[in-house]
């Protein structure tokens, strides 16, 4: 590159690194999505995943190899926390997503932070990342089409939403502490008011909303009273509810909801005036939908392995090798 002047070539060559990062396995679903594995240099392993849709071209990017947060109901925390992505390998995901579009004539659209790993607990690298993704000089793509999801780590999400604006979406998954605090663990550190508190308080332009994620698992917190309790825990702020029927995957012992159920509960939001929309299943034919990334790791407990700590304490919910029912659990916390 000798258009460069001898100085700056110096300069670069001693400060920069330019890396392939071409993805070790191409998945491709029958509904078009595609799902990728990329080795990084110390041979660990994560996945992305490309969801085209209409006008939208929608990647699902990873933050962390693996997760700590071990939710009961997601493949990524199975195998433990390895360690978090440096802003390079984040953006390198998006990097092939996007060669592999302009092969197409197709451009990357919206970015999700929503694959392996909780973005809020690496801040410095994910900030660089979307520095890097909405910049002109980096994707270019408008801070409404970059959305942070997180579990809710309370501290970090007021700061990121004033450095950068770009969509929120925050993960509730339960009305009610006791079960929130059963099924994602984090809740015993950053419990529901608090995490609605941060919510509220994120800035928004007009028009705009918070997504409230919340996976619906069959028995457990898919009831009418879980709705009702959900929509009053929502009144009068700017959240949408984006409900997701449970993808299951064998190292969980919950089901997926019937679609009267999803109905029943979908009705009962909007009956409260809560704007809700319901997230298709996309990619579970390649293990590619929502909670079901778990990088190279092939997740296979067998029926009788140990459940994550948190829940084993609380004796709740039952293995597979129970007949795979979860009991349920009354408004009140009691097993049914
Ligand atoms: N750590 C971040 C982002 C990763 S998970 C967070 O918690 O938001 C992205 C979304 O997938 C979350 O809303 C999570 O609740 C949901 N999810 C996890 N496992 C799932 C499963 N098995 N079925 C459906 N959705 C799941």
């Amino acid at each position: 590159m000798t258009d460069l002047s001898k100085e700056l070539r110096g300069i670069l060559a001693s400060s920069c690194r330019i890396s392939g990062f071409p993805a070790e396995r191409v998945e491709i679903s029958s509904d078009g999505t595609e799902k990728y594995l990329f080795r990084l240099e110390d041979g660990e392993t994560v996945e992305s995943v490309l969801i085209p849709d209409e006008g939208r071209r929608t990647l699902c990017i990873s933050s962390q190899v693996g997760c700590p947060l071990l939710c009961g109901f997601c493949a990524t925390g199975v195998a433990g926390f390895r360690r978090d992505m440096t802003s390079a390998e984040i953006v390198q995901q998006a990097c092939f997503a996007a060669n592999r579009l302009s092969e197409r004539g197709e451009r990357l659209s919206n970015v999700v932070f929503m694959g392996m790993g909780e973005p809020l607990l690496n801040v410095p690298e994910v900030s660089r990342t979307i520095g890097i993704l909405l910049s002109q000089f980096g994707f270019g793509i408008s801070g409404k089409r970059v959305t942070v999801s997180t579990a809710g780590i309370v501290p970090e999400v007021l700061p990121l939403a004033l450095m950068h604006p770009v969509s929120f979406a925050v993960s509730i998954n339960a009305a009610r502490d006791d079960l929130r605090s059963l099924l994602m663990p984090v809740n015993r550190k950053y419990p529901l008011k608090e995490v609605v508190a941060a919510m509220r308080r994120i800035p928004l332009q007009s028009g705009r909303k918070v997504t409230a994620e919340y996976v619906l698992l069959a028995g457990v917190n898919d009831s009418p009273e879980d709705a009702l309790a959900l929509s009053r825990l929502f009144r009068g702020a700017r959240i949408k509810v984006n409900l997701i029927p449970y993808n299951s995957h064998a190292a969980s012992p919950y089901r997926a909801p019937s679609a009267d159920a999803v109905d029943r509960f979908r009705n009962v939001l909007v009956a409260g005036g809560v704007q809700t929309i319901r997230r298709e299943r996309r990619g579970a034919d390649i293990r590619a939908a929502c909670g079901q990334l778990s990088g190279s790791v092939h997740i296979s407990l067998r029926g009788d392995a140990p459940l994550p700590y948190e829940m084993r304490s609380l004796g709740y919910p039952h293995r597979r090798n129970n007949g795979g029912h979860s009991p349920r659990l009354s408004p009140g916390g009691k097993k049914s």
